[in-house]
């Protein structure tokens, strides 16, 4: 039944763990291990019903192998939830139990940080395995990275859209000044872009605007700006019916997971009105680059420069768009299949 069943069809591994001294409830979900190990975050969520657990753990896990494939990484997607109100459940023997469930897949999951998780509790599950990054002694925030693999993805829109390779005569309006979205503003000021920004938090917005040469705008306003490069760096879902008719961009490109409310046809709408989309898990994969190359036990400079490439690989599937006439998406999607495709072909066995 299990296996017939639509959303789990394509995935490799879906294990449920129960601990009862600690109440653990977790479902780890192993999406595709074809290019390596998979890697994801676990959050811990009070979902309603377990079947809700699953459906999300099933949909991250695939977005994972998207991702990690879209970054050129030797590495699977997969993902896990921990079932519960992390207020009421989470407590250091239960994310020890946590961490020998991890442990228990011989690698084949390495987890780390997402929703309700933390370091503290990555520093706790690596206690009992090996299979773990994103800890205290690890890479740190990969923030700034992610940010950079951003700048570097709007460095290739620009020069796709207006043939030039300064950011001197560009306008970004950025959504979301917290650890992406304010180190993103320094660095295209420092590069000499002019940068309208917008938090909901006042303080963001006067820190940004002391530190670089940055205008501000009220929350809702950010849509309305005229500019050429449009970024959300602050919550899913920020490009949508209501929103498209107002940009006044040429380039949606920015580190918000989720940006494009559903999924297909707002990318096509975006297409259809003009405005080149950068992908978001593309372009935001440098956290995820940060964590693997903590795995790798490689620094933080390498992730740095791993994540200044992101831009080249976006301008090839900008480029494979239009020479196929489908949506940036489309060929991101297809960049990723083809990378898993090829490598599934020529090795069967599992090399890592
Ligand atoms: P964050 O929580 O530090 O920052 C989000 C910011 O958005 C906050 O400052 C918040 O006040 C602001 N915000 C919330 N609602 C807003 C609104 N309506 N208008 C304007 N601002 C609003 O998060 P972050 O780590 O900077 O990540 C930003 C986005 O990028 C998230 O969607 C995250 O999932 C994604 N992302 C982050 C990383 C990373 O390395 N941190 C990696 C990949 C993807």
């Amino acid at each position: 039944m299990a296996f017939n069943a639509s959303d789990h069809s394509d995935h490799e591994q879906v294990t449920y763990f129960s601990d009862e001294k600690t109440g653990l409830k977790s479902i780890v979900s192993i999406h595709d291990t074809t290019l390596g190990p998979s890697l994801g975050g676990t959050r811990i969520v009070d979902y309603d019903t377990v079947d809700e657990a699953l459906q999300d753990v099933l949909r991250l896990s695939r977005a994972m192998t998207y991702k990690a494939a879209a970054a050129d990484l030797e590495l699977g997607g997969g993902k896990a939830v921990i079932v519960g109100d992390p207020e009421k459940i989470k407590s250091d023997e239960l994310m020890r139990a946590y961490g020998q469930a991890v442990d228990c897949l011989g690698g084949r999951y390495i987890t780390s940080v997402d929703v309700n998780s933390g370091i503290e509790d990555m520093d706790v599950i690596s206690e009992e395995t090996d299979h773990v990054v994103g800890t205290s002694t690890g890479l740190g925030d990969p923030s700034p990275v992610t940010a950079h693999g951003v700048f570097s993805s709007i460095e290739s829109c620009v020069e796709h859209s207006y043939g030039t390779d300064t950011l001197s005569d560009v306008h970004v309006a950025i959504q979301g000044l917290g650890k992406v979205g304010h180190s993103l503003a320094v660095e295209l000021t420092e590069h000499g872009a002019a940068v309208t920004a917008t938090d909901v938090n006042d303080h963001k917005m006067e820190a940004l605007a002391e530190e670089c040469n940055a205008e501000t705008v009220a929350p809702d306003a950010i849509y309305d700006v005229d500019c050429d490069v449009f970024a959300p760096c602050a919550f899913g879902g920020a490009i949508n019916d209501e929103t498209i008719p107002r940009l006044q961009c040429d380039v949606v490109a920015g580190a918000a997971n989720n940006i494009l409310e559903d999924e297909h046809r707002h990318a096509q709408a975006l297409a259809d009105a003009g405005i080149l989309y950068a992908p978001d898990y593309v372009i935001n994969a440098g956290g995820l680059i940060t964590v693997y190359y903590e795995y790798l036990d490689r620094d933080r400079q390498e992730a740095f420069e791993a994540a200044d490439e992101i831009g080249d690989r976006l301008l090839t599937m900008i480029e494979r768009a239009e020479a196929d006439g489908t949506t940036v998406l489309d060929a991101a999607n297809a960049y990723a299949e083809e990378r898993i495709e090829t490598k599934g072909r020529t090795s069967f066995a599992r090399s890592w």
